[in-house]
C-alpha cells in the first residue's frame, strides 16, 4: 500500500485506488497505461500524465504500459515512436509492457463484427457533411440514419468488403447502434471504422483499408490489456458513457474504469501538439528538440534534470479542474535540482581583456576552487591564472555609480575569485573612445588572505585569456514573452512570440569545460545554470546552452513594470 511519508502528494486519484485496493477489487492489482498517439513530440503535459501513471504504477507495486495509440497511420511515423520512448525512460521510468493499438487490430475487428451480429453496430453510406447534419447539435436531437435498420446480414456483408477493400475512402462507415437522441452527442451512433485504403501504416503497413477510431480502440486497448484505472485528462469525461457502452456490449476479458484529470496548461508557452507542430514547420525554432521548446526533447536539451520535472509534476498535483500554472513553479523546481547537482564553473560572457602588468608573463598557477560551495564530495579543480585574464564587461565602470557598487572600477580593487585580488590603473581606449582593455597591478600576498589595511568586498570571476577556452553561448528565455499567448483579442499566439528567446554570445570559459561530455550541467558562477549542447557542440567549438538564470529575472521585470 502507499506509504505517506516516502510517497508523492496523495490526489483523488491514488484515494480511489486506496479505496480500490481496500475493497479488494480487481484482485488487488493496479494496472495504468500511458497512451501517446505518435504524431508528434511529448511535451510537458504528456510528462504529468506519465509522471501519474508510471508513479502510481511503481508505488502501488503494479504495471503500467506505454501503447501507441496509432489509428491515424497519415499523420503517425516511426520518429515519434522513438522520441516517445526515449522521452519516458529519460524521464525516468521503465514500462511494463510496449504495446501498439495496431497490435489488436485483429481482435478489434472480430469484437466489430461482434456488435453487428448483436444488432448493435450498422454499416452506414450517409457522407461526412451528412453525418453532421443527423447528428444534431446540443440542444437538438439527431436523426437516425436511414441506414439504421440495415439487417445484420447486410452489414456483415458490408463490412467485410469495406475491410476487403471494395469501397472508396469515405463512402461507408461502421457505427455503433446506440441512440440519436441521448443528450450526449458522443453516444449519438459514433462512427467505429472508417476507411483509409491508400493509406501505409508504420505497423501494419498496407494491410487495413478500415482503421478503428479513437474511442472504440481506446476502450478495448484498455480492457484487452487489463488496465485497472485508465486514467485521462478532463476533455474525455463525456466519452465515459462511450467507454463503458463498449466494455457493457462486448464479451471483453477486463472492465477498466475511466477517471478524468486536469490537465496542465503553463504559462509563458503552448502545449499543444498542434502548435508545437506550426512552431517547427513555420521556422519559429529549430526543430523539435529547440531548447527553448517545452517538448521533453526541448527541455532536456537545455539542460532541465529530469528529477527537476518529476518534482514538478508532483508539486502542481493532479485535480478534477483544468488550471494555469505559473512558470516560476517549473522553474523552482529545475533551479533547486541543479543548485544541488551541478558543478561550478567560470565562464566570462562578455568578454574584457584584463593585463596584470607586475605578474610574470610565462606563469600559470593553477588556482583551487571548489566544484561546489555546499557540497565538498564534489571534490576541487585547478583553474589557470595568467597574466593577461578576461572579466565581465558588466563588471567594471570607471566611476562607481553608488555606494554599494563592488566591482571593478578605475583606481579601485577587487578580488578576482579563487585568486587575487587587483587595481586597477589604467584603461586602453580604442580609436572610438571605448574602453578595450584594463591595466591592473595584483597584491602577491592576497592569495587566500584578505588584504592588510583595507577591505575589498567585491568579488568578481574570471577566465585566463592564454589558456580560457571560446565558447558560444545560447542564451535562452521563455518562448513566447506574455502568460497566455494569443489570449488577447484578435491576435494570433505566434504574435506573443519572444523576439529575445535567443540572444548568442562568444564567450571565454575556464579550460576544463572544453572536456566536459556532451549535456553535462554546470553553474557558470554569478550567471546561471548552462549546460553543453548535445546537438552542436564539437571539440573545438564548444557550445553551452543556458538552461536558467540563478533568480527569476521575469518577476523582477513585471514587478517594474508596475
Ligand atoms: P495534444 O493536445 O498536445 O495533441 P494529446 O492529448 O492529443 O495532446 P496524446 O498523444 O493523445 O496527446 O496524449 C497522450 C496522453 O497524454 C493522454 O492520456 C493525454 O490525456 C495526456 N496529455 C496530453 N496533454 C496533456 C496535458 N497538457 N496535461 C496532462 N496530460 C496530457
Ligand atoms: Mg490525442
Amino acid at each position: 500500500m502507499n506509504n505517506p511519508e516516502t510517497s508523492p502528494t496523495s490526489n483523488f486519484i491514488r484515494q480511489i485506488i486506496d479505496e480500490d485496493l481496500r475493497d479488494g477489487r480487481n484482485g488487488g492489482r493496479v494496472a495504468t497505461r500511458f497512451p501517446p498517439e505518435p504524431n508528434g513530440y511529448l511535451h510537458l503535459g504528456h510528462a504529468k500524465s506519465i509522471c501519474l501513471n508510471f508513479g502510481i504504477a511503481q508505488d502501488y507495486h503494479g504495471t503500467c504500459n506505454l501503447r501507441f495509440d496509432d489509428t491515424n497511420p497519415e499523420k503517425e511515423n516511426v520518429e515519434y515512436i522513438e522520441s516517445i520512448q526515449q522521452d519516458v525512460q529519460w524521464l525516468g521510468y521503465r514500462w511494463s509492457e510496449l504495446f501498439f493499438a495496431s497490435d489488436y487490430f485483429d481482435r478489434l475487428y472480430g469484437f466489430a463484427e461482434d456488435l453487428i451480429r448483436a444488432g448493435k453496430a450498422y454499416v452506414c453510406d450517409l457522407d461526412a457533411e451528412q453525418m453532421r447534419e443527423y447528428r444534431g447539435t446540443l440542444t437538438e436531437a439527431g436523426r437516425d440514419s436511414p441506414y439504421r435498420e440495415r439487417s445484420v446480414d447486410e452489414n456483415l456483408d458490408l463490412f467485410r468488403r469495406m475491410r476487403a477493400g471494395e469501397f472508396e475512402d469515405g463512402a461507408r462507415v461502421l457505427r455503433a447502434r446506440i441512440d440519436m437522441a441521448s443528450p450526449n452527442i458522443n453516444l449519438r451512433d459514433p462512427t467505429l471504422y472508417r476507411i483509409r485504403r491508400g493509406a501505409v501504416h508504420h505497423q501494419t503497413g498496407e494491410a487495413w483499408p478500415i482503421y478503428p477510431m479513437y474511442d472504440y480502440t481506446h476502450t478495448l486497448s484498455d480492457a484487452l490489456e487489463g488496465i485497472t484505472h485508465s486514467l485521462c485528462t478532463l476533455e474525455f469525461e463525456d466519452h465515459r458513457p462511450l467507454y463503458n457502452w463498449f466494455l457493457d456490449n462486448l464479451d471483453v476479458p477486463a472492465h477498466p474504469r475511466q477517471y478524468e484529470f486536469g490537465r496542465l496548461n503553463l504559462e509563458y508557452t503552448v502545449l499543444s501538439k498542434r502548435k508545437l507542430t506550426e512552431l517547427v514547420a513555420e521556422g519559429h525554432v529549430h526543430g523539435w528538440d529547440d531548447p527553448r521548446m517545452p517538448t521533453i526533447a526541448g527541455i532536456r536539451r537545455r539542460g532541465y534534470p529530469p528529477e527537476a520535472i518529476r518534482d514538478f509534476c508532483d508539486r502542481i498535483g493532479v485535480t478534477k479542474s483544468d488550471g494555469m500554472v505559473e512558470m516560476a513553479l517549473l522553474e523552482n523546481s529545475v533551479r533547486e535540482a541543479l543548485d544541488a547537482s551541478a558543478p561550478r564553473a567560470m565562464a566570462v560572457l562578455n568578454p574584457l581583456r584584463v593585463v596584470i602588468e607586475d605578474y610574470p608573463e610565462d606563469r600559470v598557477e593553477s588556482m583551487v576552487a571548489s566544484n561546489h560551495p555546499k557540497d565538498d564530495s564534489m571534490g576541487t579543480r585547478g583553474i589557470p591564472f595568467t597574466r593577461e585574464v578576461y572579466i565581465d564587461r558588466a563588471d567594471f565602470m570607471e566611476v562607481a555609480p553608488n555606494a554599494k557598487y563592488k566591482r571593478l572600477t578605475l583606481g579601485g580593487e577587487v578580488r578576482l575569485r579563487n585568486a587575487y585580488v587587483i587595481r586597477c590603473d589604467r584603461v586602453v581606449r580604442d580609436d572610438a573612445g571605448a574602453i578595450v582593455e584594463l591595466r591592473c597591478s595584483h597584491d602577491p600576498a592576497t592569495l587566500g588572505a584578505n588584504p592588510e589595511g583595507r577591505k575589498v568586498k567585491g568579488v568578481i570571476h574570471w577566465v585566463s585569456a592564454r589558456l580560457g577556452v571560446p565558447a558560444e553561448v545560447r542564451l535562452y528565455d521563455r518562448l513566447f514573452q506574455v502568460p497566455n499567448p494569443g489570449a488577447a483579442k484578435d491576435r494570433d499566439w505566434r504574435e506573443d512570440l519572444n523576439p529575445e528567446s535567443l540572444v548568442t554570445l562568444q564567450a571565454v570559459v575556464e579550460p576544463m569545460l572544453a572536456e566536459a561530455p556532451a549535456g553535462s550541467r554546470f553553474q557558470f558562477e554569478r550567471e546561471g545554470y548552462f549546460c553543453i549542447d548535445t546537438r552542436d557542440s564539437a571539440p573545438g567549438h564548444l557550445v553551452c546552452n543556458r538552461t536558467i538564470t540563478l533568480r527569476d529575472t521575469w518577476a523582477k521585470l513585471s514587478a517594474q513594470s508596475w
